[in-house]
């Protein structure tokens, strides 16, 4: 979470206001699709009130998970969260449901590009 903003202020996006607001992460049991796959591992309840961040992961796929998954997970939800940012196309975008990047680095290039179009959209 802090590194997220942290990302965020080295890219020009000041999101300290998340700090007056209550930031809820839970994890539960999830309902899962058929397939076993899609965008259940986690989903932002938060992302239609503006000043509520509250994110549900699922923990069955969190202990799964390594730190890279985790890391890439909760910043994926919380971009859903905090910018509104909806899903695209692109499979090298955090923002695609299946996306994965090999490394921390790649993790942060893609979140830089995010807040990139989050400050060009306002
Ligand atoms: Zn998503």
């Amino acid at each position: 979470m802090d590194s997220y903003l942290i990302i965020a202020e080295n890219s020009g996006v000041d999101l300290s206001f998340i700090y007056n607001y209550p930031v809820k992460i839970q994890f539960d049991n999830l309902p899962k699709d058929s397939e076993g796959t899609g965008d259940y591992l986690g989903f932002a309840l938060g992302k239609d009130d503006n000043e509520l961040v509250h994110i549900v992961i699922d923990y069955q796929y969190w202990s799964s998970m390594n730190d890279l998954q985790k890391t890439q997970l909760l910043y994926h939800e919380l971009s859903h969260d905090i910018l509104n940012a909806k899903h695209v196309s692109d499979e090298t975008h955090l923002m695609h449901p299946n996306s994965e990047f090999k490394n921390i680095p790649m993790l942060i290039v893609a979140m830089t590009q995010i807040f990139k179009q989050f400050k060009e959209s306002f």
